[in-house]
């Protein structure tokens, strides 16, 4: 069912041909030989950002970059020395990557203020869309560097230690090469988001899994972003031998003890499902033994493989930790091999802000836009719910998955999720949009 009667839900539908045109114009500015590119800090990012930055001002909005280089496009408030209300996302893509994952997001914002402004809406605070750079861990290892530098959780000899793995040119060099002041950055030090500057931020993203197509609704409103346990480095060892020459008892063969722990791993895994543990997941993306010593005839003496657990509760991810070391030892001695599980490193879940969701979920059933609320993977909106700023997000259904040329997101779906998102901002500043 459609919202037929807020004025304000029919202002953000009236804004869907700018938002295409915005899409069409990045998407040719940054299309690669399939899908799109735009790395962190590049003239691909820039190019998005600058298209942006032109609609805002063409809309009449204050366009301004902070010292990292994200852009913040925003729509005055009567009184500006109030917290802002905050939205946006990623303008960085991974190579060959969708053209959604994070623009949609910074154009919903734009989309919004276009509708505000069209209902010479005068918000009490500052409204801001910001296009945040350098989302995607892909080219310097890490992931959302724009926000922590936004929020000051990055330090910043990470500038000159950061390189990315295709040009070996820091982070520093990339961002000196599109315009950004690095001295500038080292000197301010410091946040420029905060919870005292910022009363609330608001994140819309594609849904990079397949539950809302699934379901057959247009929006999710997530419950909590997902923390992680991962194993990067994990490799087993054991003696390369004659595969036919040696018995059972005389092997020590690395692979097939890697595979009975990744088999006992997901094993566990289906036993806490069973158990009710909601929203877990389990990923062996690397599991391989080395070309230059393995071969079809030979025991394997060395297995490498990464282990990536995801769930909502540090109790589920320490388990998943405590587990994974004792069925190594276990393996190890049955199968005399060695494990040697490498730098363990994570993230805690981070639930997102329970009034702002009810917010959305409310205005959502107000608009007659159906819901459905689940776990997510890693956003922005982690960085700034985890520096003190209460955070939600709206997701969009997007067919054909993320982080490949094929997302596919329908206008119509953007648009139920652009309302929702209008309404939730609406609210907040109290106002009554029907
Ligand atoms: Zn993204």
């Amino acid at each position: 069912m459609m919202d037929e009667s807020s004025p304000l839900a029919a202002a953000v539908r009236s804004q869907m041909p700018l938002a295409t045109r915005i899409f069409d114009a990045i998407r040719e500015r940054t299309a690669d030989h399939v899908g799109i590119t735009r790395p962190a800090w590049s003239s691909q990012d820039l190019a998005a950002a600058e298209i942006i930055a032109e609609a805002a001002r063409e809309l009449g909005l204050i366009v301004e970059w902070d010292l990292a280089g994200n852009l913040l496009c925003s729509l005055s408030g009567t009184d500006s020395d109030q917290p802002r209300i905050l939205t946006g996302s990623h303008l960085d893509s991974v190579p060959t990557g969708g053209h959604y994952d994070g623009l949609a997001g910074v154009v919903a914002g734009i989309s919004v203020l276009a509708a505000f402004r069209q209902m010479d809406l005068q918000p009490a605070c500052d409204i801001t869309t910001i296009g945040l750079r350098g989302e995607e861990s892909v080219w310097y290892g890490i992931a959302y560097i724009g926000s922590r530098l936004a929020v000051g959780t990055l330090p910043l000899e990470q500038l000159d230690k950061l390189r990315r793995g295709d040009t070996g040119r820091s982070l520093a060099e990339h961002m000196s090469d599109v315009g950004v002041d690095v001295d500038e950055l080292r000197r301010a030090k410091g946040a420029t988001i905060n919870s005292n500057n910022t009363r609330a931020f608001f994140e819309l993203h594609i849904e990079q899994g397949p539950v809302l197509v699934g379901e057959g609704v247009s929006v999710g409103i997530p419950t909590t972003i997902r923390g992680n346990v991962r194993f990067p480095y994990a490799h087993c060892l054991g003696v390369y031998g004659h595969s036919g020459a040696l018995p059972r008892a005389y092997r020590n063969d690395a692979a097939l003890a890697a595979v009975e722990l990744v088999h006992k791993l997901d094993s566990f895994w289906i036993e806490q499902e069973a158990m009710g543990v909601p929203d877990t997941v389990f990923t062996v993306g690397k599991l391989f033994t080395d070309p230059t010593y393995h071969a079809m005839t030979k025991v394997p003496g060395r297995c490498d493989f990464t282990l990536n657990f995801g769930g909502t509760t540090k109790t589920f991810l320490d388990a998943c930790r405590e587990r994974t070391v004792i069925m190594a030892g276990d393996i190890a001695q049955k199968r005399r091999v060695e494990f040697e599980l490498g730098e363990c490193v994570g993230s805690d879940p981070t639930p997102l802000d329970n009034q702002l969701r009810g917010v959305l979920a409310d205005k959502a059933e107000s608009a007659g836009i159906q819901i459905r609320e689940f776990a997510t993977v890693g956003h922005d909106a982690s960085i700034f719910a985890r520096a003190g700023i209460p955070s939600a997000m709206v997701l969009v259904r997007n067919d054909k998955g993320s982080h490949n040329p094929d997302e596919a997101m329908e206008m119509s779906d953007f648009a139920d999720g652009s309302v929702v998102l209008a309404e939730g901002i609406v609210s907040l500043l109290g106002y009554d949009s029907t």
